[in-house]
């Protein structure tokens, strides 16, 4: 039976990175030692990261002046590396979800931190619109894609301060006007690689404005001058990072993926919507996200709940249980997944309900 893998991450990746990844393991490059064993100085592994750096920049248009590195860590120590490399005393934050909310608590330790909206009261069904943010803000930071409410902002905000986006389960799914931003950041284990890996955007001129100490790995600049091996870096996802990458060119880069992953997604919500069974808590269109897609059941059906996850799990339906916070269902269909498996969702949606 073919399973479906809508895991929200670690998740879905191109059949030709696990491949060709899988093939590194036994023989990396040609050089007869495995991938897993190979000096991240070795020529063969520095061509491996010099590659992945330049088409990272290529698929997303990164103008001159910004800086990609790949550090350790995941998306979790960014939350500290942003109020570390960009607060001087204040800054502004939008609560949309668990990890928002995450950067937020942990950037207070720093200084003075502004809220300036939330949807936490209605189980961040939304994204807040119509928000100020103040002028003295030393940066305002978003999350561009939540990966547990199944909510996105889909697209570049112009605002008065400058920007940072954790973009961590929506990087590569569509075109990103990077200039609009002094840092974007993300773990790598949705739409880029398996886990271990984190990768950060940074406007080079944006950093050396605050005057704390930065300890040395949560140095920004650190991995920038160090061409991300100030220290050993997790060779492995990089390697894999890069595979997707060049996938994602064959694939006709960010532009033909959020064309695709427009299409795919109306598939599951046109299932969603025109369902007795079943509703997004999600409602405002523009709000939903192309990545995570929430639905539940309507309460008259509410205990038919675990009837369905087994009833689709039957069919081949992984990783479509909500997350532990709301339950429910979410699946997760990032680039790499076909459009194929979300219709065997959506059929298997309507088959349930043909019996109910
Ligand atoms: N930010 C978002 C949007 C996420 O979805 C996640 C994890 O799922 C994180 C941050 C945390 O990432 P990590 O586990 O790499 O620290």
């Amino acid at each position: 039976m073919k399973i479906h893998n809508f895991s929200a991450g670690p998740s879905i990746l191109p059949e030709s990175t696990i491949k060709n990844s899988a093939e590194a393991v036994l023989n990396f490059a040609g050089t007869g030692l495995s991938l897993l064993e190979v000096s991240h100085r070795s020529k063969e592994f520095v061509a491996v990261m010099d590659e992945a750096t330049a088409l990272f920049k290529e698929l997303l248009d990164i103008p001159a002046g910004y800086e990609v590195v790949f550090v350790g860590g995941g998306a979790s120590t960014q939350f500290c590396m942003v109020p570390y490399n960009f607060m001087k005393s204040k800054a502004a934050y939008l609560n949309t979800g668990t990890w928002a909310n995450k950067a937020l608590k942990e950037a207070k330790g720093f200084g003075e931190v502004v809220e300036v909206a939330s949807s936490k009261d209605s189980i961040y069904n939304h994204i807040p619109k119509g928000y100020d943010i103040p002028s003295d803000a030393d940066y305002f930071h978003i999350t561009t894609n939540n990966t547990i409410y199944g909510t996105e902002i889909k697209k570049d905000l112009d605002v008065n301060v400058p920007l940072i986006a954790d973009m961590s389960s929506d990087i590569f799914s569509r075109p990103v006007d990077i200039s609009k931003y002094t840092l974007i950041y993300g773990g790598a284990q949705k739409n880029l690689a398996p886990a271990g890996v984190t990768f950060a955007i940074v406007k080079e001129d944006a950093l050396g404005q605050v005057d704390r100490h930065i300890p040395t790995m949560l140095n920004y600049k650190t991995h920038i001058d160090g061409g991300s091996m100030f220290n050993t870096p997790p060779v492995f996802p990089v390697y894999s990072a890069l595979q997707t990458l060049k996938w994602l060119k064959d694939m006709g880069g960010v532009a033909a993926m959020e064309k695709i992953n427009i299409e795919k997604a109306a598939v599951l919500y046109d299932a969603i919507d025109s369902s007795r069974l079943f509703k997004a808590p999600v409602a405002d269109l523009e709000d939903r996200s192309l990545m995570n897609i929430c639905f539940i059941m309507n309460d008259e059906y509410k205990e038919l709940e675990k009837d369905f996850f087994d009833f689709a799990t039957a069919r081949g339906m992984s990783g479509i249980k909500g997350h532990r916070s709301v339950g429910g269902f979410r699946a997760s269909t990032y680039n790499a997944m076909p459009k194929s498996s979300i219709q065997a969702l959506a059929d298997a949606m309507k088959e349930f309900e043909a019996k109910h």
